[in-house]
């Protein structure tokens, strides 16, 4: 088949496919997932309608199975990452669109962001320049082998009797490679300036986790010549990590049953070795806070992802507020900013450990994936500091309502957050009993249960 007669052939098999349903086309798998998989090297702007409803028109471009690379929320642009084939969709589908060669894409990747053993090389540096601050972490291996590699930074010798913990990872997706720089900044900061009071006060009082590199193996491949890689490097097509975790996994459209898109879930329930790292290792911590950044769109996300769903509780969207007002980028839910999500890890960090977790996706579309090194990093990090410093503030402050139950086989109880007869939160204690509630201002009922048994009820005012 000659070349033309190829590309014809195959956008046509693949708007068939998209448009109607692809299990009538089984026998053709092969062929859809080699051209949902050739490279994406051009960007699609679209321009949405603005007089028509945003979440319908960005569900139509989800569900024909374009990767969405970012936004302009203000102006309601859309970025996909797409390849040549895929030009016939949008024809099909009537979207007014502009594709160009994106410089953003094929530029290259400037040679100071980092690969997986500079990342060990930084941290290990760390340690070696703060031996009593800095503890180095082993979070689990990835599937080709490498090291996730993480480190706890306080103070040993403070007097605080309890430390609560709070996390900050970045890079679950491999070409979002300005993600670890703003880990990395984290924890220079902390280090670096131990002299002031507000720095010398979070260490005192509590853990700062990092972890900058999640998909070791991903970045690796985008160091390999893949630079729009997305997902981890397993099962020949990679997994979409921030799909593959267990709360509501593939429940409602948020992500792909196919194995090249770039949203695929896995074929299992966390079935890949860095989900279940990151899990075991936030299980084991309990965070109060956590950021897992990405870029882009300049978004401050918080849970829940399935459209339509919400919080009971409050508090996370007005701690997203604040952190709004502060550095200038849009807050919401995913299905109210972007498009419905299920499997992310913020979702299972707040359903299933109460901790209260936020995406930050950094940057915006004039600086894409990879922006200029030395023109972005530090601006990028800098400007987005008063977010992570606010939930360090708030972790010690009493909006983190902080308490220690004493039962014995605590797993089997929970604490219901009541607010006008409500219940707008279940908590479940950690293993030695302690809980750490974030709210609003106001009076709220705590009452401590095990199955239908009231253990203890008290009543805490917020301020
Ligand atoms: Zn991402």
């Amino acid at each position: 088949m000659n070349k033309n007669l190829r590309k014809y052939f195959l956008s046509s098999i693949l708007t068939l496919l998209l448009i109607q349903s692809f299990s009538a086309f089984a026998s053709d798998l092969n062929s859809i997932n080699e051209v949902l998989f050739a490279e994406k090297d051009l960007i699609a702007s679209i321009t949405l309608d603005k007089n028509s409803n945003y979440k319908k028109q960005m569900d139509q471009i989800k569900s024909l199975g374009f990767d969405v690379a970012g936004i302009d929320f203000k102006n309601k642009i859309v970025d996909l990452a797409i390849n040549e084939f895929e030009i016939s969709i949008l024809e099909k589908n009537k979207f007014h669109y502009i594709v160009k060669w994106e410089e953003r894409l094929t530029r290259g990747l400037s040679e100071e962001y980092k690969n997986p053993s500079e990342i060990e090389d930084i941290l290990n540096q760390w340690v070696t320049d703060y031996p009593s601050m800095v503890t180095l972490i082993e979070i689990g291996k990835s599937f080709e082998g490498r090291t996730i590699f993480g480190v706890k930074i306080t103070n040993p010798k403070s007097q605080a009797t309890y430390k609560p913990n709070v996390l900050f990872n970045g890079m679950h997706h491999a070409r979002e490679v300005m993600s670890p720089e703003a880990v990395l900044d984290i924890g220079e900061y902390l280090l670096t300036n131990q002299g002031d009071l507000q720095v010398s006060t979070w260490l005192n009082g509590m853990n700062v986790y990092l972890v900058p590199m999640v998909n070791v193996d991903g970045n690796n491949k985008v160091w390999n010549g893949s630079t729009m890689w997305r997902k981890n490097t397993n099962l020949t097509y990679g997994v979409d990590l921030n799909r593959n975790y267990p709360y509501q996994w593939g429940a409602c459209n948020g992500s792909s049953g196919y194995a090249s898109s770039q949203t695929y879930r896995g074929p299992s329930v966390a079935s890949e070795v860095e989900t279940q790292a990151m899990m075991k290792f936030v299980t084991k911590i309990r965070p109060v806070f956590d950021i897992s950044f990405h870029s882009y769109s300049e978004l401050i996300i918080y849970p829940l992802g399935c459209s339509g769903q919400k919080a009971k509780n409050g508090a996370m969207a007005s701690v997203a507020s604040l952190m709004s007002q502060e550095i200038m980028y849009q807050a919401g839910t995913p299905w109210e900013l972007l498009y419905g999500v299920d499997g992310d890890d913020i979702d299972w960090m707040y359903t299933t450990l109460n901790v209260y977790p936020y995406v930050i996706e950094l940057n915006n579309r004039k600086q894409g994936f990879q922006p200029d090194y030395k023109a972005w990093r530090d601006k990028t990090v800098k400007r987005i500091r008063p977010a992570w410093k606010i939930l360090l503030n708030k972790t010690l402050s009493e909006k983190v309502y902080k308490g220690q139950l004493s039962y014995e086989n605590i797993d089997s109880v929970s604490i219901n957050v009541i607010k006008n007869n409500e219940v707008i939160e279940t908590y479940k204690p950690h293993t030695d009993g302690r809980y750490n509630i974030l709210l609003n201002s106001g009076t709220y009922t705590l009452k401590a249960v095990r199955g239908r048994e009231i253990l203890e009820t008290k009543v805490i005012e917020i301020k």
